[in-house]
């Protein structure tokens, strides 16, 4: 263990600083640090002052900076009252606040009191010192400590650079706020491993028995927190080359297809349905029309009465009654497109073949008209189901409902529907140099683009998807993501951990947490090469997991390929796989010793008869700028020793992205 952190401190009350009371609080807090007590330490000043800002500064930097405490917490002067000035001058010596110390505070003592509304406290550092303000009364100063108490012998630890505690948790800290008290426990314990994994070069590889000391001390979120079997400590050990076998990117995609489980049936109203494939027949319940329906505007009339002069008697107008008139010899009735046709009548002529005759009122209304063209029976009428018949099977179970399909589902009158459910997807960032896009960039970090880029793919394939967080390179932090993951979703996917590195453990807590079957582990493909997938029980219920690889290009062309076919197979699409064309080389292209899905853009030129395809440019797996503007994934073979390039004309086959995919399901 190291030293015992030297702690000062100072209680700020004007009527204890003169001795007109007895400073309970600061006594209290000497009493709780101790080197076995609330908080480890070793008070070494303690001091009373009144409330004056210069008076506390002067003291507070003298602390830190002289002094060289590791902690100092203040007693007093943090409430309304005009002479509570300690925050003010605690303010003006900090270096850093630290925020969420107080937003702790604030937070646990408001279910205490509403009164701490009114609380001022303020936190941060000063150099390597770590200053915390607690407010005046004995009970709410002891009370805010036990708040940030699990929090303070690592802040201690960071401020003063301990580096060997600080790696420790260094990768465990950067993980979301949820998980930050787990954190804290990991970081001041060991981890005695004394085994190493043996792994076997078979296609499926199960569960490999290991020897585990347990010893969980990982207090977080869930009671069951719980500490990986993976042992990954033996960097030196590890495997060196993958011990799965390479398999071809078709084989990938059957294997991962034959996996997907057909999600249940579930009724969604019309207004969601949008996407879903229906899981019944839809029957027309009545015609369409359901009456007779003029094609145009013009007259009903009789077509026995042939050409020449009417009597205009009435108007149809859409949505009038057909029951409104009636038509007999010699007379017509005005009439729009979609408008009923009265009864009597046989035929409608349109506008354009009449002339005006006699009218009134000022031209309102017309008298009488002349038909130039005489009409033939059922002339622009659309009769009773001429569009739908009665009871007619409208749409088949199997059928994926698009705009047009949602419009006859409307036209029917079917407003639930039944249709087979669509997998929930969840979305987890592997990786300690991962921060989220909000953040200010720390030094050696990055921030996650995967999980928007995929979150935005399922998303727009119309998928339902679930933040799964970022997961840092520590087994125990990557179980307890994955549990949170497969407990909300049926397909789970991570980005990042693939590979061969020592930090690549997905695979290792895959199989010892959860008795995975990793169905593969290596594509023969570029980008992609560690794509992994697996399944596994979690709660009864099987989940499948596709380990894609961290590169941004690598990530989105492998969710392409096996993620979105698995998804759609998984709701019931007959066609899941991406539609695939030809397309011409507008320029000459090296090959890769490895087949290659080489973005591209796609432009037709009306004279020839394919597409033409233009390469991105340079193919970096981590340029996720050449995948932005693709259109088309290009299948270009791998080099042999005689071919290692392909003149430009070549035609090659292209997976097509992005929105050309979803027209895919009616191209078959
Ligand atoms: P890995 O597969 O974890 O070895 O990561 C391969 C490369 O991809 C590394 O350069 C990572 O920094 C990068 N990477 C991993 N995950 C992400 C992510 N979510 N967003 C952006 N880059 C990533
Ligand atoms: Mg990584």
């Amino acid at each position: 263990m190291s030293e015992v952190p030297s702690v000062g401190v100072l209680t700020i009350s004007d009527r204890c600083s003169r001795g007109e009371a007895e400073d309970q609080s600061g006594t209290n807090l000497q009493a709780l640090v101790t080197p076995s007590g609330l908080i480890r330490g070793q008070v070494k000043i303690y001091q009373c002052v009144p409330d004056e800002q210069l008076v506390i500064q002067e003291t507070l930097i003298k602390w830190c900076d002289e002094e060289k405490l590791q902690l100092i917490l203040t007693t007093g002067g943090t409430g309304f009252s005009p002479r509570d000035v300690t925050p003010e001058a605690v303010k003006k010596v900090l270096e850093r606040e630290a925020p969420g110390l107080v937003v702790r505070m604030i937070t646990e003592s408001l279910k205490v009191t509403p009164l701490a509304m009114l609380s001022r406290l303020v936190c941060g550092t000063r150099s390597h010192t770590l200053i915390i303000t607690l407010p005046g009364s004995k009970k709410a100063s002891e009370e805010c400590l036990r708040f940030v108490a699990p929090a303070i012998p690592h802040a201690i630890d960071l401020i003063v650079g301990r580096t060997k505690q600080v790696d420790k948790t260094h990768n465990i800290l950067q993980a979301e706020g949820a998980k930050y008290s787990s954190a804290l426990h990991q970081g001041h314990h060991h981890h005695p491993h004394h085994h190493h994994h043996h792994h076997h070069g078979h296609k499926h590889l199960h569960h490999t028995p290991h020897h585990h000391h347990h010893h969980s001390h990982y207090h977080g979120r869930h009671n069951e927190q719980q500490e990986s079997k993976a042992d990954v400590s033996q960097v030196s050990r590890r495997v060196r080359k993958s011990p799965y076998p390479m398999i071809s990117v078709n084989e990938a995609v059957e294997i991962v297809l034959a996996q997907a489980v057909e999600q249940g049936i579930k009724s969604v109203s019309l207004i969601s349905a949008l996407g879903y494939v229906l899981a019944e027949d839809i029957y027309a319940k009545d015609p369409l029309p359901p009456f007779p329906a003029s094609i145009k505007d013009g007259y009903a009339v009789i077509t026995a009465d042939g050409g020449g002069v009417r009597s205009v008697v009435d108007d149809s107008t859409a949505g009038c009654s057909p029951e409104k008139t009636q038509v007999s010899s010699g007379m017509c009735v005005r009439i729009n497109t979609g408008a009923p046709v009265p009864a009597g009548a046989d035929a409608v002529v349109q506008v354009e073949d009449t002339e005006l005759v006699k009218d009134a009122d000022d031209g309102c209304t017309e008298l009488e008209i002349k038909i130039l063209k005489e009409p033939f029976v059922g002339q622009d009428i659309r009769p009773v189901g001429c569009d739908i018949a009665e009871g007619e099977k409208i749409l088949e179970a199997g059928t994926l409902l698009g705009p047009s399909e949602m419009g006859l589902l409307a036209t029917v009158g079917a407003t639930h529907i039944m249709t087979i459910d669509k997998p929930v997807v969840a979305i987890l960032s592997t990786g300690n140099e991962l921060q989220n896009p909000d953040e200010p960039l720390k030094a050696g970090h990055i921030r996650d683009s995967n999980k928007t880029t995929l979150m935005a793919l399922m998303t727009h394939a119309g998928f339902q998807v679930v933040d799964a967080g970022i997961a840092r390179d520590d087994p125990s932090m990557l179980l307890d993501s994955l549990r949170e993951a497969f407990s909300k979703a049926d397909v789970i996917v991570t980005s990042g951990g693939v590979s061969m590195g020592e930090r690549d453990i997905l695979r290792p807590v895959l199989i010892s947490d959860f008795s995975a079957t990793i169905h593969f582990a290596q594509v023969f493909m570029k980008p992609g090469k560690p794509t992994t997938f697996a399944t596994c029980e979690y709660e009864g219920r099987k989940k499948l997991i596709l380990g894609l690889p961290g590169n941004p290009v690598s990530a989105t062309v492998t969710a392409t390929l096996y993620l979105l076919p698995l998804c759609r197979k998984m709701s019931g699409w007959k066609a899941c796989e991406n539609t695939c064309i030809k397309a011409k080389l507008s320029e000459g292209l090296h090959l890769d010793p490895r087949p290659e899905y080489h973005r591209a853009q796609l432009t037709w030129d009306p004279e020839t008869q394919l597409p033409l395809a233009h390469s991105t440019g340079n193919q970096l797996s981590s340029r996720l700028l050449s995948m932005a503007s693709a259109q088309a994934l290009l299948k270009l073979p791998p080099a042999t020793a005689e071919v290692t390039s392909l003149p430009e004309g070549t035609i090659v086959d292209a997976v097509l992205l992005g929105v050309w995919e979803y027209s895919s399901h009616y191209f078959h």
